[in-house]
C-alpha cells in the first residue's frame, strides 16, 4: 500500500541486506535517536549510557560548539551563547516568536541565508541569534543537535545510514517542517520522511499492542502540551484532530517550585544566573517528587546566601494542580473537533517526560475514565515509533506494510472576489491529499487571474494567513463566468503544498509549490483557531454582506454597460433617468454595511431595468432573426 510507495526513489532493497535507518525525536527539551534491531525498537545511548540528549547548544568565540549535558550545565554561566528550546524558533520570524524580553538571546531579524538561497523570495526571514561564534539561525542550531545524534547512530550501528525519520509536532506548519528538513540536510542526514509526533507514539504502541480503535495521545513535554486524537484500524493510522498549548509544559511546574522557593526564603528579584540555578534545582526537585514523598532543595546564591527548603509531594501537587487542569481544556477542544466524547476513546497514550508526574497521570485517568498507557517510556516513545517507521521506509519490512495518515492543522484555500476565503482543503484533512475546485472569471474578456493561496479558518482573507500568490495568464477572452478554471491543491506526505490552476478549455496552466515564508507560529495557529470560533457569527455576516456587495458591483457594471450600448436607442429620457436613479440608490447604500438595504436596492434596480432588459433582448433576437419579433415566432 501507500507507505512503501512514498519511500525514497531509487532505494530498492536486496532481500537480505539490512539497511540502517533511524528515528529521531528532535524535541524542544530533549532529543533522541532510535533504531530497530532484530525487529525490536531500541533507543541508542551515548558513551555514558544516556539516551536523552538535552536540546541545548553552546557556541564559543573560536567557532567551537558544545551540545547536550555539557552545554546545559553552562546555561547560567553563559546564557546568551547557550541556546535552549531552539525548536520554538524554527521557521519563525521575530514577529512570531512572541515576547522575547524574558530570553537571554540577542535576536537578529535578518532573512535566513537558507531561505533566500532557495529563492523563496517572499520569505520575511527566520529569526536569528547573535552568538560568540557569529549569527546562527535556528536551522543551524538544530542541525548541531542532529549532527550529534547522527554521529551517535554511526558509532552504534557501524555503517552508512540510509536515512532518518524525524518527528515534528502535528501542528507544525509548512515553514516549520521545511526548517526541520533544512536542519537535517545541514547535518548530512537524508530525511526519509517527517512524521507527526503523536503518530509516532501511536506506531510505537499500535504495533506492540495491535489494538484497533480511537486513541488520545497526551504529550506533556518540557515547554509544550499537545493532544492528538488518532484512529487506528486495520493497521491504518489516522489523526482525527490536534490541539494543545505551546506555552505549557514541565517547565511551568519547575517555575511553581521556584516561586515557592522565593517565597519560602523571603527572596525577591534575583539575577539571571541565580534564577537559572534555582530553576535547575526546581526541576530536579520536581522529578524527585515523582518517586518520593518529599525532597530537600538546597542552593547557594551568588551573594553567598545558602537556601534550604523541604517540599512535600502533597504541597507540590497542590501548587501545580491548576497547571494540570489547564491541559484538559485543549483535550476537550480536540474531542469536540473530532466529534467524539470521552466514551469513544479506547486508550490514552502518555508521551513526554512530564507525564511521569503522578498527579498528571491521575488527572488524565479521571478525565478519560481509564488508566492511561504508560508501559513504554514516555520520553522515548516518539523516537521508538519514528525508528519503526524508518525501518519500513528503508525497505526492511515488506510483508505487513501499512498506510500512514497525518492531518493538516489549518484549512487551505484561495481568495475569491470581495476578499473572501474559499476553503479547498478543510482543516484536519488527512494527508497526503489532493482536492480541486472550479472557479470562473469575474469580468468580460478577463485573460488573467490572480491566485492568492491562504491558510486559516476565518471567512475573510484579511483574517487568514497569506501563503503565496501566482498568476494564471493566457485565459482566452470570454464573457464573465464562462471560463472554467480548475484549481488543484495537493499536499504531500510531508505536509508541503502544491497549487495549480488550469483553464479547462485552452489547457493554459500555472502552478506553484508553496515554499511559505518562515514564520507562522503554533501560537498563531492556536490564535487563528480561537478567533475563528469566537468570530464565527460575525464572519458569516461579513461574508454575506461581502457577497451582496460583489453582486451589487456586478449588477452596476452590467447595467452601465447596457446603458452605454443601448440606453439612448431603446429608452426615453425618463426611462434612462429612472435606471440611473436606481443605480445611484444602490451605490449610496453599498458601503453602509447594511445588508438589507443593499439587498433592497439590488431588487429595486433589477425591477427598474426589467423593461429595458426585455427591449434589449428583443433587439438582439430580432437582429439574429433578421427583423422579425420574438412574439411573431411560433414556438
Ligand atoms: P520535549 O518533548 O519538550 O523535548 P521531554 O518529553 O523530554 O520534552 O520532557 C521533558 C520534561 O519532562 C522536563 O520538564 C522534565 O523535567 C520532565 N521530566 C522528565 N522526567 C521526569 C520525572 N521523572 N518526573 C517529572 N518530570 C519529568
Ligand atoms: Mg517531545
Amino acid at each position: 500500500m501507500a507507505l512503501l510507495q512514498i519511500s525514497e526513489p531509487g532505494l530498492s532493497t536486496a532481500p537480505h541486506e539490512h539497511r540502517l535507518a533511524v528515528g529521531i525525536d528532535l524535541g524542544t527539551t530533549n532529543s533522541l535517536v532510535a533504531t530497530v534491531r532484530n525487529g525490536i525498537g531500541v533507543v541508542l545511548n551515548d558513551s555514558n549510557g544516556r539516551a536523552l540528549l538535552p536540546s541545548v547548544v553552546r557556541y564559543f568565540a573560536d567557532g567551537g560548539v558544545q551540545v547536550g549535558e555539557t552545554a546545559q550545565a553552562m546555561q547560567s554561566e553563559d546564557p546568551s551563547n547557550t541556546i535552549v528550546s531552539v525548536k520554538r524558533f524554527m521557521g519563525r520570524g521575530l514577529n512570531d516568536v512572541g515576547d522575547i524580553s524574558g530570553t537571554p538571546y540577542r535576536f537578529v531579524d535578518a532573512p535566513s541565508p537558507i531561505a533566500t538561497s532557495r529563492g523563496s523570495g517572499q520569505a520575511p526571514g527566520m529569526v536569528q541569534l547573535r552568538t560568540a561564534a557569529g549569527v546562527k539561525s535556528p536551522v543551524e542550531v538544530s542541525s548541531e543537535i542532529l549532527k550529534v545524534l547522527r554521529a551517535r547512530a554511526g558509532e552504534a550501528l557501524g555503517g552508512e545510514l540510509v536515512g532518518a525519520v524525524i518527528t515534528v509536532p502535528a501542528y507544525f506548519d509548512d515553514a516549520q517542517r521545511q526548517a526541520t528538513k533544512d536542519a537535517a540536510r545541514l547535518a548530512g542526514i537524508n530525511v526519509l520522511r517527517l512524521l507527526n509526533e503523536p503518530t509516532a507514539a501511536a506506531i510505537a504502541y499500535g504495533l506492540d499492542n495491535a489494538v484497533e480503535g480511537v486513541y488520545a495521545v497526551y504529550d506533556l513535554g518540557g515547554g509544550t502540551f499537545d493532544i492528538s486524537i488518532l484512529k487506528l484500524s486495520k493497521g491504518v493510522f489516522e489523526v482525527l484532530a490536534t490541539n494543545g498549548n505551546s506555552a505549557l509544559g514541565g517547565d511551568d511546574f519547575d517555575h511553581r517550585i521556584y516561586c515557592w522557593l522565593l517565597e519560602k526564603n523571603g527572596l525577591s528579584a534575583l539575577g539571571a544566573s541565580d534564577t537559572r540555578r534555582l530553576l535547575t534545582r526546581a526541576r530536579a526537585a520536581k522529578e524527585e517528587l515523582t518517586e518520593h514523598d518529599e525532597t530537600r532543595v538546597t542552593a547557594i546564591l551568588q551573594s553567598g546566601e545558602a537556601i534550604e527548603s523541604v517540599l512535600s509531594q502533597q504541597d507540590f501537587h497542590a501548587m501545580s494542580q491548576n497547571l494540570v487542569e489547564r491541559t484538559l481544556q485543549p483535550v476537550r477542544r480536540a474531542l469536540r473537533d473530532a466529534g467524539l466524547s470521552v466514551a469513544d476513546i479506547k486508550g490514552v497514550v502518555m508521551v513526554g517526560g512530564a507525564t511521569r508526574m503522578p498527579q498528571v497521570q491521575r488527572a488524565v485517568a479521571e478525565f478519560f475514565h481509564q488508566t492511561p498507557l504508560t508501559n513504554l517510556d514516555p520520553d522515548k516513545v516518539v523516537a521508538l515509533g519514528a525508528a519503526i517507521q524508518a525501518n519500513v521506509l528503508a525497505g526492511n519490512r515488506s510483508s505487513d506494510d501499512w498506510l500512514l495518515l497525518d492531518v493538516i492543522p489549518l484549512s487551505l484555500g484561495i481568495e475569491t472576489m470581495g476578499g473572501l476565503a474559499e476553503k479547498i482543503i478543510p482543516r484536519n484533512s488527512t494527508i497526503p491529499t489532493a482536492r480541486a475546485q472550479d472557479f470562473t472569471t469575474f469580468k468580460d474578456g478577463q485573460t488573467a487571474m490572480s491566485v492568492h493561496v491562504v491558510q486559516g479558518e476565518r471567512e475573510m482573507v484579511s483574517d487568514c494567513r497569506s501563503l503565496a500568490r501566482f498568476e494564471l495568464r493566457g485565459i482566452p477572452p470570454m464573457v464573465a463566468g464562462a471560463a472554467r478554471i480548475r484549481i488543484t491543491f495537493q499536499v504531500d506526505a510531508d505536509g508541503l503544498l502544491n497549487v495549480s490552476a488550469r483553464e479547462q478549455g485552452s489547457g493554459t496552466e500555472a502552478h506553484i509549490t508553496v515554499k511559505p515564508s518562515y514564520g507562522l507560529s503554533d501560537d498563531e495557529i492556536a490564535r487563528m483557531l480561537q478567533e475563528s470560533s469566537r468570530h464565527a457569527q460575525g464572519d458569516m455576516q461579513a461574508r454575506a454582506l461581502r457577497e451582496q456587495q460583489v453582486e451589487a458591483n456586478q449588477l452596476l457594471d452590467a447595467v452601465q454597460n447596457a446603458l452605454d450600448l443601448d440606453g439612448a436607442a431603446l429608452l426615453d429620457e425618463a426611462g434612462q433617468a429612472r435606471i440611473r436613479a436606481g443605480m445611484d440608490g444602490l451605490r449610496a447604500v453599498l458601503q453602509t454595511g447594511d445588508i438589507h438595504a443593499v439587498k433592497r436596492a439590488i431588487t429595486q434596480l433589477n425591477d427598474a431595468t426589467v423593461a429595458f432588459a426585455q427591449a434589449r433582448m428583443d433587439k438582439s433576437v430580432s437582429r439574429a432573426l433578421g427583423g422579425r419579433k420574438l412574439t411573431d415566432l411560433e414556438v
